[in-house]
C-alpha cells in the first residue's frame, strides 16, 4: 500500500475542510483525486505530503505515519503543489540543483544525490533542454510546469503527489505534460488532482471523487462509467429499420430501446458481453450492423452526477 488514509478530518477554524476521509491507493495505480473547487482536494495532499497537519485520523504513506516519519516520508514523496511555486529569477539548471542540494542535508544520510546526474537525467525526463539555460521567469507556463515535475521527481520519490499539474494550459502542452505524468506512472504511485475530465478518462486508472470535505465516489474509472447499469447496454445502428420483438430474441438480451430509427440501445440480462451475439443476429436475419459501441457514461457525466447539489 502507497498511500492510506483513515477516518481523516481537517478543520480550519470551524469549518470541516476534511470529513472523515478515508481511501488508499496500491503502488503502481495512477489515481485521479476530483472534485469541485474548495471541496478539499489541495488540504488532502498537502496532509499526505507532511506541508499539513491533520486535526484527527490516520495517514500512512508507504507504511509510515505522517507524524511520526515526517521526514522519511519527504524522502519518498515527490509533491507539485496547486500554482506551482519556482524561484523565477533562478535558472532552471540552478534551481534543480538547489532542489537536489535540500536533499542531500544531514539528516538525509541514506539518500545521497549526484546532483549534477541526476539534474541532467530530469532536464532530459520532462524535456527541458532547449530551456534549461534559462531564467525560471522567461519560461511559458507549459516549460515551468515541467520545471515543478523535475522538481518534484529530483531525488526519484515512489510517490507523486501532483496538485492540478495541467491547469493553465494551452492545449498542445496539455497533451505533452498528460504523456509525461503517463510515463512517469509505469514506474510510480501518481495521485493528481485536476478538473479536466479528459484528463482522467486518458491517464487514471482510478478515480476518487471528493465534494465538501466527504469522498463520494471511489472506483475504478470503468465501473463509474457503467454506473447503475450492472449489465451492458450496447448501442447497435443497423442498416434498415428492425421489430424490437426480434431484437428481443437475441440471446442474451434483455431490454431493447428504439433511440430513433434503426439505432437501438440493448441491454445484456447477465456478464457476457452480447456484441457477439448480435452481429450472429444480424447477419441470420440479412441486417447489416453500421455501429456497435458499449454506452458508458463520460466521466464528465459521473463527476456532475456526482457533484451537483
Ligand atoms: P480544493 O483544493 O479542492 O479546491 P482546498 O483543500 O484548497 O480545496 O480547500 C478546502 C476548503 O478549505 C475551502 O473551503 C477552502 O476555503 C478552505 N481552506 C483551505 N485552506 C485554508 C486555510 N489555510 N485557512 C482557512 N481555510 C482554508
Ligand atoms: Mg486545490
Amino acid at each position: 500500500m502507497s498511500i492510506s488514509v483513515k477516518n481523516v478530518f481537517k478543520y480550519y477554524g470551524e469549518q470541516a475542510a476534511l470529513n472523515d476521509v478515508s481511501f488508499s491507493i496500491n503502488s503502481g495505480e495512477i489515481v485521479g483525486f476530483l472534485g469541485p473547487n474548495g471541496a478539499g482536494k489541495s488540504t488532502m495532499m498537502k496532509i499526505i505530503t507532511c506541508y499539513l497537519t491533520k486535526s484527527s485520523g490516520t495517514v500512512k504513506v508507504c507504511g509510515l505515519d505522517v507524524e511520526e516519519d515526517s521526514i522519511k516520508i519527504r524522502q519518498k514523496v515527490g509533491y507539485l503543489p496547486e500554482h506551482n511555486p519556482l524561484y523565477l529569477d533562478m535558472y532552471v539548471k540552478e534551481y534543480l540543483t538547489f532542489v537536489a542540494g535540500l536533499y542531500n542535508s544531514k539528516a538525509d544520510k541514506e539518500q545521497k544525490i549526484d546532483k549534477k546526474t541526476r539534474v541532467a537525467e530530469m532536464v532530459q525526463l520532462v524535456g527541458l533542454e532547449k530551456e534549461q539555460h534559462k531564467k525560471i521567469g522567461a519560461l511559458s507556463k507549459g516549460y515551468r510546469q515541467r520545471v515543478g515535475i523535475a522538481q518534484a521527481m529530483i531525488h526519484d520519490p515512489e510517490v507523486l503527489i501532483l496538485d492540478e499539474p495541467t491547469s493553465g494550459l494551452d492545449p498542445n502542452q496539455l497533451v505533452d505534460i498528460r504523456k509525461l505524468i503517463q510515463n512517469i506512472g509505469k514506474t510510480k504511485t501518481v495521485m493528481l488532482s485536476t478538473h479536466i475530465m479528459q484528463e482522467v478518462e486518458a491517464i487514471c486508472d482510478r478515480v476518487i471523487i471528493i465534494k465538501d470535505g466527504s469522498i463520494v465516489a471511489d472506483d475504478t474509472k470503468s465501473k463509474m462509467q457503467k454506473d447503475g447499469n450492472n449489465y451492458q447496454v450496447v448501442f447497435v445502428e443497423f442498416d434498415i429499420e428492425f421489430s424490437r420483438n426480434k431484437l428481443k430474441l437475441i440471446e442474451g438480451v434483455g431490454s431493447v430501446k428504439n433511440v430513433q430509427g434503426n439505432t437501438w440501445l440493448i441491454q445484456a440480462t447477465g456478464e457476457k458481453d452480447i456484441r457477439p451475439a448480435i452481429s450472429k443476429f444480424a447477419q441470420q436475419n440479412g441486417l447489416l450492423v453500421l455501429t456497435q459501441r458499449i454506452e458508458e457514461k463520460t466521466m464528465e457525466e459521473v463527476f456532475k452526477s456526482l457533484t451537483k447539489n
